[in-house]
């Protein structure tokens, strides 16, 4: 028998590795990653909001007995950064409907969805989608990755994390600062011009005092405010956990 047949063991918080059998006997909800496929400077991977947005999910799912993590939506709305190659953005209109459909097929047998989400750009798909699903009488919400007082994009924040969770992934040799002000500063810019008009590198934020140390700190502090938010479930208007 090839040994590569017991390479992978299934493990039963994850969607995709259970059978619909075992769906009836343990689940109670659907934790879905939502990332993007965006540049994030020249040291990130395209894909670290879908990383770190799969990475919360899995904690939550450990700490919250019954939560399954679905395979991710790894494709978000990154307009604003479709000037640097490899961003590939599936713009407002397009994930609203992703994640209205998700959750009306996924609501025929989980009582309860959770969208966890890796990239501000997604936030109004996610608003609009979960108000239309909770309107339908669905109940589906979602909840941000992000931390109090962290940057915005490719900056302190993000490379922390990634050092923590993916940390052969990060080009440390190619680390520039980006633009530090507060993004209300740099949004008109920013509307016509996308990140490119602000930062050449693509980052906003300082990822040159980033450290796994911290990205462990940041990632603990991002999985126990969603926990205290999936423990209180008290969505929003617009689905948002409070
Ligand atoms: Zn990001």
């Amino acid at each position: 028998m090839n040994s590569a047949y017991h390479r992978h063991v299934p493990h039963r918080s994850e969607l995709g590795s259970s059978t619909s059998g075992q769906l009836h006997q343990f689940s109670s909800a659907v934790l879905v990653p939502v990332g993007s496929c965006e540049q994030h400077g020249p040291h990130l991977p395209l894909d670290t909001d879908t990383r770190i947005a799969a990475a919360v999910s899995s904690a939550l799912a450990q700490r919250h007995p019954g939560y399954l993590v679905a395979p991710s939506v790894a494709y978000g709305a990154s307009g604003e950064h479709e000037s640097f190659p490899g961003t590939v953005s599936i713009g407002q209109d397009a994930l609203h409907g992703v994640l209205v459909e998700f959750g009306r097929s996924a609501c025929r047998w989980a009582p309860r969805v959770l969208l966890v989400n890796g990239h501000g750009g997604n936030v109004g798909a996610l608003r609009s989608a979960t108000r239309l699903l909770r309107y339908e009488g669905r109940d589906v919400a979602w909840s941000s990755c992000s931390v109090p007082g962290g940057d915005a994009h490719a900056g302190h924040t993000e490379t922390s994390v990634l050092l923590y969770l993916s940390p052969s992934d990060v080009l440390m040799d190619r680390i520039r600062p980006g633009n530090s002000a507060p993004l209300a500063e740099l949004m008109p810019r920013m509307r016509h011009g996308g990140v490119a008009a602000v930062s050449e590198v693509g980052v906003l934020g300082d990822p040159t005092t980033a450290t796994a140390v911290d990205g462990a700190r940041l990632f603990d502090g991002m999985v126990t405010a969603c926990s205290e938010r999936v423990t209180r479930w008290s969505p929003d208007a617009d689905g948002m956990l409070r």
